[in-house]
Formats: structure tokens, C-alpha cells, sequence
């Protein structure tokens, strides 16, 4: 229509001025609109053709991303479809960015509580991510991480070099790291490049702390060989005992009875040696080997006090106890009875004749509390974060001598353990020592402890 304007303006502005006769004006006008109406049609023609290309394509689009796209009607205006087609688009373009987020948010909750820790470093091992384990593995804050490369961040040669040999060969690489700083730490750390190795790429670190792992089995190791330790020494001297005997000193009346007493000595060194091993392996079973069960404390506490007194007798201590509060436990009465045999015998032994044991057995809010208070020798304060461990002796001769097995007490702590409870020891020296066990009451009756294990 615009080229039709300008023509009709001027053939008017000529024929009002006279230059142009009025038939001539008006063929003109004629042929100006026609012109126009052609132009007007194609222009409108080709718009219809870019929709329907525009329709065809969104349509595709649609169906493509797996769009609930509405039917195609024959009879329907294209701007119509290609605005149902839009909204369809539109929807499912939505729902993909929802879908995105959501899956974004739940690997973000992963990375984040993942025990193990993940390292992500591009092709020159600058570090683009790590999650909070990786940062508490390797003592690193974000800051202080990401945008470094891995020996900036870490002074870890050996990681370095791990990520290095994983990207040069394009395949896995594991190894064990040890970290000194802030403590030591043992990982285990397995590289694995992206897209095979491309330097480009980077790389990605799994790492698990194994710390705990190793101290577990090398405390296992140590026992195994304090055990053999502690066998070696009674087997020994029962060996050497007998081939005397053999050799002729059986002949003697006063050698003769003083072997027979060290054999008996040894043998009952090495009978408490086996009994408590065995005991330990008992509690650290598990729940499965213990015989659970609700147990009236007070009642076991005077039955073990009670069976303890020919040995007070023997080291001359005087035992009293206090268990007025009938208190129930749900747990293994065998393995209480044991640890508390154990806090009362080691009350004795390590005192004076003359002295005191008193055990008393209270309820403190939702605990059972039992507190066995001698007036022995005590313990020096640099031993008592240790005397819980297995093998643990302050006096190791002494110990020996009453017939210990450094076992007691770490018996008593893993029986408290067991049920939720908690030992701890209070010691002056030359005044005496306090050790107090608390355990999770219940309120359960109790079965008669006649119906129980209790042989001992
Ligand atoms: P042991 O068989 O040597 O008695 P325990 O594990 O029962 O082993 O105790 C570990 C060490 O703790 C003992 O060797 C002893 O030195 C010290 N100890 C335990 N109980 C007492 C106590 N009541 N008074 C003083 N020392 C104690």
C-alpha cells in the first residue's frame, strides 16, 4: 500500500497544478493501486510461507523433545497452530529446566554428604571441584583450593603424581597416600581421567579415608603378637619346670613342691590369659553372641560383690556395697557380671591390707551409675587415658605378680561399651582410685536370675 500513497499524492499535487489532463491522473491512480495490491499480496504470501516453515519447524521441535504437542487440525488458522505449537514448546521447556534443577539439586546433595571425598581437576590439574569430604581428607577450605593447581592446594607430591600418570596413560590409577598434616591420615585414592585422557579434559579423584581402617588392624596385629607374647612367658617357664623335674630335681622334696607351685602358678596365669582373650572376643562378637536380656543390676551387683569377698578376705580389704535401688539394664549378664568382677578384683589387688573397697550402685537421671572406690595405691595421672588398653599395665611386674592379664579393664570397657555406657576413673596417688560405669536403664521387668546364664 505505501508505493500506492506517493503516486496518487503527486498525480493530484499535478493535475491541481493543470501540467496533467484528469483521464491520465486517474489511470495512473488506477495502476498505482494494482501495483500496490500485487506487492501487498506477495509480501502477505511469503509471511504465510515463513509461518508455516516457522509452524513445521516448531512442530518438530515439539515432537523432538518429547512434547505433548497438540493434533494438527486441517482447518486451522497457521498462527493458531504455531501458537499451539509455541506453547507446547514452551511447557516442555519448562518442565526440562524443573527436571534439570531437581536433578542439579539432588547430585549437588550427594557430592556434598558423599563420605568419600571427589576431586575434579581440569587438564592442568587446577582443581574446579571438591566436595567437603575431599576438603577435610586433604585440610583444604575452597578458597584455598579451587582455581589451584594440585600441589599448590595440597603440597602433595604424591597426588600430583597420581593424577599425572592417570592422564598420561588415559586410564585408572589407585594408590595409598599418607597425609601428615593436620594429623596423619592414611587414603586410599583412585584417578580416573575423563573422556580417556585427553589432556584437555582433567581428571577426577575418589578418595576414602582409611585411618580407622588401619588403626583397627593394626591394633589387631598388636594383639595377636601381645598374645603370643603373654603365652610365651607361662609356657616357657612351665617347659623349663618339667625338664628340671625330669632331669632329677624331682628327686628333691622342697624343689620338688616349689616347681609343682610355679607349674600351678604358670598354668593358672595361662588359664586367666585364655579365659579373658576369649571373653574380649565374646563382647566383640556383637550383640549376636550376647545373651540379651533385662538384668536386675543391683541383684548381679551383690551376687559379684558377694563372690568376691574370699579374695578380700585374702588380701585383707574391706568390701562394702550400697545397692539399695532396684535398677534394670537390658544386656549380657554374663559380660556385666565379668566387668564388674574386674573393677572390684582390680580394687583389691591394688591396695594395702588393711584398706577399702566400697561399691555403690545409684540412679542418675536416665542411667544406672556404679562406682567402685578403693583406697589402693592409685594410678599416676599420665596413665589414666591408658589404662582402658588392652595389654596396659602401669606396674607391669606387679601386675604379674597379682596375677593379672592387662586385660581387665580393657574388658570393662568394652562390655560398657556394648551397652551404651560409658566407664571412666577418677585417681590419686597413694589416696586411692574411683571408677565409675554408667549404663542405659530400661524399663523392663526383669528375668529372675535364676533362669540365667550366670555359672560363674
Ligand atoms: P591387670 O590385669 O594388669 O590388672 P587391668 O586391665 O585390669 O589389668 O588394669 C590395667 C592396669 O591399670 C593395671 O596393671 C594397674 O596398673 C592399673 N589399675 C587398674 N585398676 C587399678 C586400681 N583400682 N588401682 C590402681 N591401679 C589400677
Amino acid at each position: 500500500m505505501a508505493a500506492v500513497v506517493p503516486v496518487t499524492v503527486s498525480a493530484i499535487v499535478l493535475v491541481a497544478r493543470g501540467h496533467v489532463p484528469l483521464i491520465g491522473v486517474v489511470d495512473a491512480l488506477l495502476v498505482g493501486l494494482m501495483v500496490g495490491a500485487g506487492m501487498a499480496l506477495s509480501l502477505v504470501n511469503g509471511l504465510l510461507r515463513s509461518i508455516t516453515r516457522l509452524r513445521i519447524s516448531t512442530r518438530r521441535i515439539a515432537l523432538d523433545s518429547g512434547g505433548d504437542a497438540p493434533p494438527e487440525k486441517g482447518g486451522i488458522d497457521d498462527l493458531d497452530q504455531l501458537a499451539a505449537w509455541l506453547s507446547a514448546v514452551s511447557r516442555h521447556v519448562r518442565r526440562s529446566l524443573r527436571e534439570a534443577r531437581e536433578r542439579e539439586q539432588e547430585t549437588e546433595a550427594v557430592f556434598a554428604r558423599m563420605a568419600d571425598g571427589i576431586l575434579l581437576v581440569d587438564g592442568d590439574l587446577r582443581i574446579r571441584r571438591l566436595n567437603p569430604a575431599a576438603a577435610e581428607m586433604l585440610a583444604l577450605t575452597p578458597g584455598r583450593a579451587l582455581g589451584y593447581t594440585v600441589i599448590e592446594a595440597t603440597m602433595l607430591h604424591s597426588l600430583d603424581g597420581l593424577f599425572r600418570e592417570a592422564m598420561l596413560a588415559g586410564a585408572t590409577r589407585m594408590r595409598r597416600l599418607e597425609t601428615i598434616q593436620p594429623r596423619r591420615r592414611l587414603l586410599h585414592v583412585l584417578v580416573t581421567p575423563l573422556e580417556g585422557g585427553v589432556r584437555g579434559s582433567g581428571a577426577v579423584a575418589v578418595l576414602q579415608d582409611l585411618t580407622e581402617f588401619d588403626r583397627v588392624e593394626r591394633v589387631r596385629r598388636d594383639f595377636v603378637t601381645n598374645v603370643s607374647h603373654e603365652l610365651r612367658t607361662p609356657v616357657t617357664s612351665i617347659k623349663v619346670m618339667v625338664e628340671s623335674l625330669q632331669r632329677g630335681a624331682i628327686k628333691q622334696k622342697a624343689l620338688r613342691e616349689e616347681f609343682f607351685r610355679s607349674i600351678v602358678e604358670a598354668t593358672d596365669r595361662l588359664a586367666q590369659l585364655v579365659d579373658d582373650v576369649l571373653a574380649l572376643a565374646r563382647i566383640e562378637a556383637g550383640p549376636g553372641r550376647l545373651e540379651w536380656q533385662p538384668v536386675a543390676l543391683d541383684q548381679l551387683v551383690r551376687e559379684t560383690v558377694a563372690a568376691q569377698v574370699p579374695l578380700a578376705r585374702e588380701y585383707q580389704v574391706e568390701l562394702t556395697a550400697e545397692t539399695d535401688e532396684p535398677l534394670v539394664v537390658t544386656g549380657d549378664p554374663e559380660g556385666l557380671r565379668q566387668a564388674i568382677a574386674n573393677l572390684i578384683t582390680n580394687g583389691v589387688k591394688y591396695n594395702h591390707p588393711g584398706g577399702q573397697v566400697h561399691i555403690r550402685l545409684r540412679r542418675t537421671e536416665e542411667e544406672a551409675c556404679l562406682e567402685v572406690a578403693d583406697t589402693g595405691i592409685g594410678i599416676p595421672p599420665e596413665h589414666l587415658s591408658r589404662i582402658f588398653e588392652r595389654f596396659y599395665r602401669v606396674d607391669r611386674g606387679r601386675s604379674r605378680e597379682l596375677g593379672g592379664t592387662g586385660l581387665g579393664l580393657a574388658i570393662v570397657k568394652h562390655v560398657c561399651e556394648a551397652h551404651g555406657g560409658q566407664v571412666r576413673v577418677e585417681s590419686v596417688v597413694g589416696k586411692g582410685s574411683t571408677f565409675q560405669m554408667t549404663l542405659p536403664l530400661t524399663e523392663a521387668a526383669p528375668a529372675p536370675l535364676s533362669d540365667r546364664a550366670t555359672d560363674h
